[in-house]
């Protein structure tokens, strides 16, 4: 889990730009805030902080690396094959290509699967609120 050791892209920063969403989970005590920017269709920048379980924040770090630099269209899809792989449905495995398939493991546990998922769900609301603009 070198996510959990070395998050990325780890840290708020004090900007207007950024669409900034928090998520918790009660059942764990999952709490993560992100920020994220969206720039013609791209998103140009996502930032994670939060605090949590070990598979909660690798997975928000993972989120927040696989995401970044996408086009929007593909990164809702990409977080879409996340939660399908979760819910042991069929996904694109190529879109997952990664550190995302090491997370493949906790549907096999369905109460981490929200710790998994926290990140990804915060990452998602914050794109859609900035692609509204
Ligand atoms: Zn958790």
């Amino acid at each position: 889990m070198d996510h959990y050791k070395n998050p990325q892209n780890k840290g708020l920063i004090d900007n207007d730009n950024y669409e900034k969403v928090h998520l918790y989970n009660p059942s764990c005590g999952d709490d993560i805030t992100v920020q994220v920017v969206v720039e013609n269709n791209i998103v140009k920048d996502i930032r994670q902080d939060g605090t949590g379980c070990s598979i909660c924040c690798s997975s928000a770090s993972v989120a927040s690396q696989a995401l970044k630099g996408l086009d929007v269209e593909v990164a809702l899809n990409k977080i879409d094959a996340f939660y399908n792989m979760l819910m042991d449905k069929t996904f694109d495995y190529e879109l997952l290509k990664g550190d995302a398939l090491a997370f493949s493991g906790v549907k096999d546990f369905p109460a981490r699967i929200r710790c998994a998922t926290l990140g990804w769900k915060a990452i998602e609301e914050a794109i859609l609120k900035q692609k509204e603009k």
